[in-house]
């Protein structure tokens, strides 16, 4: 459940009206309770009523969201700050105790602003403040304010340093064509962006989420300082070549042959990504959930041939990933198999969106091995296929002797004629018929 506005939180309060038996239950839902959102046009007025509504969540740990209500900001002219909103600013020094906390912003500025509201309030009030305690925190720069990230700025300066030493921390970065605009409106070079995340606060982190689309090794080079990241999501935002023109530069060729060690991370994500070309530079000997979503456009044909299964053996977790997830690329079925190829003991491998330019699973000669040969899966996710899936060469598994036994799930695009529709789960029903895998459809046949 998800954080409650004030309208969604009155509906909660109503339904405590309908008799004791619905109080009851919602005041004992403690989940209920624990986190809420509140808007740039909330006043100050609802802080009790705030305070009271996040402690009815008892010892459960709690979450502010702040929203604006809208993209931009005037406050550089004399209109007051979105960010220092009065509720917000005596919520986060005065409410309860928090554990997570997001913020969203309309530029830097704000930001600042929103530092200097807070730093007031530690002259007026005892510690520990709510904001002191915090262990996660997400924060947002607005996609549509124009705000040059690229004008040079001191790390002793950095909008990063007053950070409280959460263990789980997100940052939403702006697009670089809003980021580094030249005069024409365009997008200049954000290799130069500026982006300095203490070292002290990235070594105590948990969890990391970056969401950037900049070119460049910014992003490196806060990685190299991770090394007790367990939950690691990269963002590219659609970003194609995040690594254009770096290859020849002394630090990336050194990343390149000795790749930047995490030695903590379990789970690597990779969102919205053009290509895979960051995992050159990586290690993750922990690693045992990959999950990789790419951007819909044909990937790089370099990724699933080498990059991947490259990672995955400097890594030395060909023999001990649990899952991967791929979706929305277009691959080629060899390639894809030779990013599977090795890995023994995976339990669940899920392609969603995915168009595969030749057949997956193949088996040389009657009697042979499938290759590639996933002896541990338990589950197949094949999500969102389209009308070339008999690429998936699913016949083949028909018999996987020697394996685990497994469910298969299967679901279709539903971009076709209804008669195509039902074509393609009618000739899946046939092949149930016969095969060895537990098949599930998705709607259910
Ligand atoms: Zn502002």
């Amino acid at each position: 459940m998800g954080a409650l506005d004030k309208y969604e939180r009155q509906v909660v309060s109503d339904l405590g009206l309908v008799c004791k038996g619905w109080r009851d239950a919602t005041l004992y839902t403690h989940r209920l309770w624990c986190a809420i959102t509140i808007s740039s046009t909330d006043r100050l007025s609802g802080h009790q009523k705030a305070t009271k509504w996040l402690e009815r969540s008892r010892s459960m740990p709690k979450t502010i969201e702040y929203h604006s209500l809208w993209n931009r900001c005037e406050c550089s002219g004399r209109q007051m700050c979105h960010s220092t909103n009065p509720l917000l600013i005596k919520l986060l020094s005065e409410g309860p105790l928090l554990h997570h906390f997001e913020l969203q912003v309309a530029r830097r500025e704000c930001f600042k602003n929103w530092i200097a509201a807070m730093g007031a309030t530690k002259k007026t009030h005892s510690f520990p403040r709510p904001w002191d305690s915090l262990r996660s925190f997400e924060l947002t720069f607005d996609n549509e304010e124009h705000d040059r990230w690229d004008q040079l700025e001191e790390p002793a300066q950095s909008i990063f340093n007053i950070l409280p030493p959460v263990t789980s921390l997100s940052i939403h970065l702006p697009p670089a064509d809003n980021a580094f605009p030249n005069l024409s409106g365009t997008e200049t070079d954000s290799r130069y962006g500026v982006l300095d995340i203490p070292r002290d606060l990235l070594i105590g982190l948990t969890t990391l989420t970056l969401s950037c689309d900049w070119k460049g090794t910014r992003l490196l080079a806060i990685l190299q300082h991770c090394t007790n990241v367990e939950t690691l999501s990269l963002d590219f935002n659609l970003q194609r070549f995040p690594f254009m023109h770096e290859h020849d530069y002394p630090f990336s060729k050194a990343l390149a042959n000795c790749p930047i060690l995490l030695p903590k991370t379990h789970t690597l994500r990779l969102s919205q990504a053009g290509t895979a070309e960051v995992l050159k530079y990586l290690q993750a000997p922990a690693l045992t959930h990959l999950h990789l979503e790419f951007s819909g456009s044909e990937i790089q044909i370099t990724d699933f041939e080498n990059t991947i299964p490259r990672f995955l053996r400097v890594s030395r977790a060909t023999g001990s990933l649990l899952t991967l997830h791929i979706s929305n690329a277009s691959i080629s079925g060899a390639h894809l198999r030779r990013s599977l190829s090795g890995l023994r003991s995976l339990k669940l491998l899920s392609l969603d969106h995915i168009e595969l330019r030749d057949t997956l699973f193949i088996r040389s000669a009657p009697g042979d091995a499938i290759h590639p040969h996933l002896p541990s899966v338990e589950h197949f996710k094949l999500l969102e296929l389209n009308s070339d899936y008999k690429s998936i060469g699913v016949a083949c598994l028909d018999e996987r002797r020697g394996c685990t036994p497994c469910i298969m799930t299967v679901s279709f695009q539903k971009k076709h004629s209804d008669y195509e529709y039902i074509q393609h789960y009618a000739s899946l029903f046939l092949w149930k018929e016969n095969a060895s895998i537990t098949l599930l459809t998705i709607p259910p046949i």
